[in-house]
């Protein structure tokens, strides 16, 4: 049994179709697969039609973005209806905050001697309705200013480099509020890679807890099982259910990890698929 409950598809900034991505998950043994786009359901009804196909379990996700304290953190919602009202309003409404957070980003690059970002992004974008950074970075290199989107990030769009911009995105407790009311489980994404100090991460927790968030990612895409074990212990001190996702993007990338495929998580832990309903 694989299970993956974290990947993204051209949906938001992912390389493969939602329907591609239920085939490769399904090809690398997966059984239980969420799909999680950015801010985003909107490739879920595709990948369903896929996952029925090919005999796989979906579960309905989207990775949504929020502003905590001044940083930026993910909080993955599982198991949501894609037709909530009160979601779908969150969510189109940090859809469109992306637009003016690329105006911005591309007037610091035009103040840079490079022009023509908010036009060059957009017709590069898988999805007019949802910009990241991912696509800004493949327009930087596309139109020859870097190599590789890894160095568009150290460059121009990492958090505090020259042409980073401070975004406001969604307060934590709308979001956990939204994921609930929409049927699901709020989970927290890779809290391994915000590099928060142990007060900073158990404030996240409690914060988290005391919203009504109910998991968090025990492993993501390439974690090592020191991260895996550290993370196994703080889900049980705090009662948080544990989550597993490889964080797909595309081959070779940054983080993620193969697609469909998680190591088994310490004995310790409560899967979180054990309160996913089919
Ligand atoms: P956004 O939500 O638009 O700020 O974009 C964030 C996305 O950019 C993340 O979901 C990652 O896929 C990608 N990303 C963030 N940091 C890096 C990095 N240093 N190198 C490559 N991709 C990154
Ligand atoms: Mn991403
Ligand atoms: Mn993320
Ligand atoms: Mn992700």
């Amino acid at each position: 049994m694989s299970i993956d409950l974290h990947c993204h598809s051209t949906v938001s900034d992912g390389a493969l179709t939602p329907a591609e991505v239920v085939l490769r998950a399904s090809a690398n043994g997966c059984t239980l697969l969420a799909l999680t786009d950015h801010d985003h359901t909107g490739g879920l009804a595709a990948a369903h039609a896929q996952a029925k196909q090919s005999g796989i379990t979906l579960i309905n996700g989207a990775e949504i973005s929020v502003s905590w304290r001044g940083r930026t953190i993910h909080i993955v919602g599982l198991n949501i209806s894609p037709e909530d009202e009160v979601l779908q309003t969150l969510l189109g409404r940090l859809r469109s905050g992306r637009l003016q957070r690329l105006q911005a980003i591309a007037d610091k690059l035009a103040k840079k001697g490079i022009s023509d970002a908010y036009e060059g992004t957009l017709a590069l974008a898988t999805n007019i309705d949802m910009v990241t950074r991912t696509h800004i970075a493949d327009f930087l290199v596309r139109s020859g200013h870097v190599n590789k989107k890894a160095d568009a990030f150290r460059k121009y769009l990492g958090d505090g480099k020259s042409c980073s911009v401070k975004h406001q995105w969604a307060e934590l407790a709308e979001v956990v509020t939204a994921i609930r009311h929409a049927g699901g489980i709020a989970v927290i994404a890779h809290p391994m890679r915000y590099e928060l100090s142990a007060t900073a991460r158990r404030n996240l927790f409690s914060d988290f807890k005391a919203c009504g968030g109910e998991a968090i990612e025990v492993h993501s895409g390439r974690s090592n099982l020191n991260d895996r074990l550290n993370y196994a212990l703080l889900a049980q001190q705090f009662d948080f259910l544990a989550s597993c996702g490889s964080d797909f993007h595309r081959d070779g990338d940054f983080g993620g990890g193969l697609l469909g495929c998680c190591p088994e998580l310490p004995p310790i832990c409560k899967p979180v698929w054990d309160h996913l309903a089919d």
